[in-house]
């Protein structure tokens, strides 16, 4: 079986300013993953910006005009992240990067973008830290291209998937699955599973409800998983209160990734958020989850270089 592929863009990087979204964080999982022999740096793809004609299957015209000129607008306006023109391209090449990741995972079983998982977006409308849903995006080309009809969105972020929800509501071939806390931003939407936490859950709770779930995903039958592995469950994380340690992220990784690789369907990593109070711990915890990925496939040459 071919490696994996790690889809990651040095323009996932930009200035945000003073901010709680820890944005170095990309390059360091990917120099993680480099110095622990996992991918070697030429093997990295490096994703083009998706075009507009695939940023269209999901967004509207008028809301991509907005970001496209960092133009300030009701649609704009709601979103808790700064708007430059090289803030909106970092999102256009995000999607970029998880379609890109998507595409690979078909042909390679794994994926990892190292980047991606702005859930929060909706079509005509930024949310959270989210301008661009390169989950809904990747997915949207997958399906246009004639490479897949149904799929599913597994997301396991601190937060629900609004934006992902919103997006496939009427879509009977995409499965959308959120399992968050509850009594936390953002207002919900109806995703086709929603497992809504109380705070303080733990790595038991947390992965026996995430077990029962993924039951429903895999009924589905999708014929690619995105999955969205948010870091900020962790219990130091500073924007929520569920309660999962290192050891428990990695048990969520497995259930969800293993599930996908035992059942031959391909799967796709994008990070989500992370806000724990140390970088070094949501680098970790994006590391532990990428490591997760890229080991259900045995290779015999990994580490090799
Ligand atoms: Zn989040």
């Amino acid at each position: 079986m071919p490696r994996p592929a790690v889809v990651h863009s040095p323009e996932y990087q930009c200035d945000i300013g003073l901010h709680v979204f820890p944005i170095e964080k990309y390059a360091r999982v990917l120099r993680a993953l480099i110095d622990l022999g996992e991918v070697r740096p030429e093997e990295v793809l490096l994703p083009a910006a998706a075009p507009r004609e695939d940023l269209l299957l999901v967004h509207t015209p008028e809301y991509l005009d907005d970001l496209e000129h960092a133009r300030r607008t009701p649609r704009t306006a709601c979103s808790e992240m700064p708007l430059t023109p090289e803030i909106a391209r970092t999102y256009v090449v995000a999607a970029g990067g998880t379609t890109r990741a998507a595409r690979e995972a078909l042909t390679r079983a794994v994926a990892v973008n190292v980047g991606g998982g702005f859930h929060h977006a909706f079509a005509d409308l930024a949310s959270g830290f989210c301008y661009i849903n390169d989950l809904a995006v990747a997915v949207r080309v997958l399906q246009r291209d004639g490479h897949v009809r149904r799929a599913a969105v597994v997301d396991c972020d601190l937060h629900q998937g609004n934006g992902t929800a919103h997006v496939f509501r009427d879509d009977a071939e995409v499965f959308t699955f959120s399992i968050h806390q509850e009594n936390l931003y953002p207002v919900k939407e109806t995703s086709d599973l929603d497992i809504g936490l109380e705070s303080g859950t733990g790595d038991q709770e947390f992965c026996g409800r995430l077990a029962e779930g993924l039951e429903q995903v895999w009924a589905h039958r999708p014929e690619i998983v995105l999955y969205q592995a948010g870091a900020d469950p962790f219990e130091d994380d500073q924007l929520g209160s569920l309660r999962l340690t290192f050891a428990g992220l990695e048990a969520r990784d497995r259930l969800v990734l293993a599930g996908a690789f035992e059942r031959h369907i391909p799967v796709v990593v994008t990070l989500g958020g992370g806000y724990a109070r140390r970088l070094a711990d949501t680098v970790r915890i994006h590391t532990q989850t990428c490591l997760v990925a890229l080991r259900l496939v045995d290779t015999p040459d990994r580490g090799a270089a």
